[in-house]
C-alpha cells in the first residue's frame, strides 16, 4: 500500500505543471503580517493520482460531506485523516472543513452542538460517530480584531475569523497537516507542499516556524508528535528554532499540557517521543523534576523502561494508565527528595509523603494530573514500602488491594532500572502463582534478611546509611 502510494505521488509529481488539475493560483496573501511566505501555490491531485479511496472512509465522514455539499457548501476532509490514509494507515477518526459557519452547518444535523471559544466546531453526530466540523479560517486583518486576539507573547487566544480553504490551509499546523480530500471530485487539494513532504517523509511548519510556535506553543509538541508517530524527520528550519522557545510551553494551560502529554506518550511511540523531546530540549519544560535526574543511569533506565512497557502494552492492546507513566516519570525525584529528608532524620515513611506531595505539587504547575489518576499515583508509591512487608497476613491483604498489581508491575520496573537489587519482584511473582498452602508456607519462610528492596540511589552508595525502605522489614 505505502509504496503505490509513493509511486501514485511520484507519477503526480512528474506531470507538467500546466494541466488543468493543477492550476497556479498565486493567490498573495493580504493583512497577514504573520506569514513570511506570502505566495501560495493551489495544486489539486486528481483521483487518480492518489491513493484515498472513499472506502477508506467512515460512512459518517461521508454523510456530513455529503449533506454539505447537498446544502451548497464546500465539504472536505482535512488533516490527519488525509495524511494518514495517504501514508497507508487507519485515520482514528476524520475533521471535515467547510465554507459553512458553525450556525450554518448546525441547522444540517440533528443534534449537533457548537463547542469551543478558542476554535468554535461543531461536532455533528451521525450514528455513534461525531465528526468535528470546522469552518475555514481568514487571515486576520484591522476590522476583524475582536474576533482573533493575542497575548502579550503573541500567541492566539481566540481565532474565530473565517476565511476561504487557501486561508484554512495556511493557517494549520504542518503542510502534511493541511491536504484537503473532497468527494466533489475525488480529489487532493494542497496549498503547502504537503504532499511533497509526505513523500520526502517531512514534518514541516506551514510559514514562519518561530511565529507559528509563538501563536501556539503545543505545535512544538505536534512536531515532535508527528514525526514520532509517522517515523518522519522533522524539517530543519521546523526543528531549529524548538530549543530556545521550549520555555513558552510554560504559557500552556496546565490542562492542556495534560492532554497533549497522553498524546505524545501514551499512542505506541512513547520512547521515540521521548528521544525527541529530549534531543529538542522541550523535555525538561514538560517534566523538569524527571529531568534533572536523568544523569542519574537508573532514573534514565526507569523512565526509558517505563514508556517502552507502555507502548508494548499498546501495541498488544492491553491497558494503560497515566497513574502509572506518571508514577514512573515523578519517581526518581521522589527517591531522591525521600533521600534528602532522611538526611536529615525523618523517618522514611514520612519522608516519602512529603517528598512525593513536593514533587506532585512541582509537576501541577506544568501539567494537570487529574484526581482519577493522581490516586492511584501516590497508591503505587505508597505500596513501594509496603511490598517488603510480607509477614502474617499482610501478603495476603496487599494482594486484595485494588493498585495491587500496578504495584507489583512498577516493583519489577523499579528492579530492571537497577534502583534495586532483584529478589522481592521475583518473590511476589511466585507467590501468585502459588496455591493457597504453597502461599502460606511462602509467607512463613520470608527470610529476615532479604530479599532487600534496598536502594542503591546515588546517595545511597558507600553504605553511608541503611535504607529503612530495604526489603527484609518485616516490623
Ligand atoms: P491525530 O491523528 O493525532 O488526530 P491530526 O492531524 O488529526 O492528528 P488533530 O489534533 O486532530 O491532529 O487536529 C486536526 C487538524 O487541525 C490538524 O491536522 C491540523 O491541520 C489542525 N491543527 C490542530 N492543532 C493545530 C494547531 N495547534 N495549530 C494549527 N493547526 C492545528
Ligand atoms: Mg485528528
Amino acid at each position: 500500500m505505502f509504496n503505490s502510494l509513493i509511486s501514485t505521488i511520484k507519477r503526480w509529481h512528474s506531470k507538467p505543471k500546466t494541466s488543468d488539475a493543477q492550476e497556479l493560483a498565486g493567490n498573495v496573501a493580504k493583512n497577514s503580517p504573520k506569514r513570511s511566505s506570502s505566495k501560495t501555490r493551489r495544486v489539486v491531485v486528481p483521483r487518480n493520482d492518489h491513493a484515498i479511496s472513499r472506502r477508506d472512509i467512515s460512512r459518517a465522514a461521508l454523510t456530513v460531506m455529503k449533506r454539505l455539499q447537498e446544502a451548497g457548501f464546500q465539504a472536505y476532509i482535512v488533516g490527519g485523516g488525509v495524511r494518514d490514509l495517504l501514508l497507508g494507515g487507519h485515520p482514528k477518526d476524520f475533521d471535515v472543513a467547510t465554507d459553512a459557519t458553525p450556525e450554518q452547518a448546525k441547522q444540517l444535523f440533528r443534534g449537533a452542538r457548537i463547542v469551543g471559544r478558542r476554535f468554535r466546531i461543531l461536532h455533528a453526530r451521525i450514528g455513534r460517530e461525531v465528526i468535528e466540523v470546522t469552518t475555514f479560517r481568514g487571515h486576520h486583518s484591522d476590522g476583524e480584531e475582536h474576533e482573533a486576539q493575542q497575548s502579550e507573547h503573541g500567541m492566539l487566544l481566540r481565532d474565530n475569523v473565517y476565511g476561504d480553504l487557501e486561508s484554512d490551509a495556511v493557517r494549520r499546523d504542518f503542510t502534511v497537516n493541511a491536504l484537503y480530500y473532497t468527494t466533489d471530485g475525488f480529489e487532493v487539494h494542497d496549498y503547502t507542499g504537503g504532499m511533497s513532504d509526505i513523500e520526502q517523509r517531512l514534518i514541516r511548519m506551514i510559514g514562519d516556524p518561530a511565529t507559528r510556535y509563538k501563536e501556539d506553543p503545543v505545535r512544538m509538541l505536534r512536531a515532535v508528535r508527528f514525526a514520532a508517530k509517522l517515523d518522519f524527520d522533522i524539517e530543519p528550519n521546523t526543528a531549529a528554532p524548538l530549543k530556545e522557545l521550549a520555555p513558552l510551553l510554560r504559557n500552556v494551560a496546565p490542562a492542556r499540557m495534560f492532554d497533549e502529554i497522553l498524546k505524545l506518550l501514551m499512542s505506541g511511540h512513547g520512547v521515540r517521543t521521548f528521544e525527541l523531546l529530549h534531543q529538542h530540549k522541550l523535555w525538561p519544560h514538560l517534566f523538569p523534576d524527571n529531568a534533572a535526574q536523568l544523569d542519574n543511569p537508573e532514573a534514565l533506565e526507569l523512565t526509558r523502561l517505563a514508556l517502552r512497557n507502555t507502548d508494548l502494552r499498546i501495541r498488544n492492546d492491553q491497558r494503560v494508565t497515566p497513574a502509572f507513566l506518571y508514577a514512573a516519570l515523578l519517581w526518581p525525584a521522589i527517591n531522591a527528595e525521600q533521600q534528602f529528608l532522611m538526611d536529615k532524620g525523618i523517618p522514611p515513611v514520612p519522608a516519602l509523603a512529603q517528598a512525593a506531595q513536593k514533587i506532585t505539587n512541582s509537576q501541577l504547575t506544568h501539567t494537570a494530573i487529574p484526581k482519577r489518576f493522581s490516586i492511584p499515583m501516590r497508591e503505587i508509591w505508597d505500596m513501594q514500602s509496603r511490598l517488603p512487608r510480607r509477614g502474617g497476613e499482610r501478603a495476603f491483604r496487599l494482594m486484595e488491594h485494588p493498585r495491587f498489581r500496578a504495584a507489583y508491575d512498577f516493583l519489577l520496573l523499579r528492579e530492571e532500572s537497577g534502583e534495586i537489587p532483584k529478589g522481592l519482584g521475583q518473590w511476589w511473582t511466585e507467590f501468585q502463582q502459588a496455591d493457597e498452602d504453597g502461599r502460606t508456607q511462602m509467607v512463613r519462610d520470608v527470610p529476615r534478611n532479604g530479599p532487600k528492596g534496598k536502594s542503591r540511589g546515588r546517595r545511597n552508595r558507600g553504605g553511608r546509611r541503611r535504607n529503612p525502605r530495604s526489603g527484609n522489614d518485616e516490623s
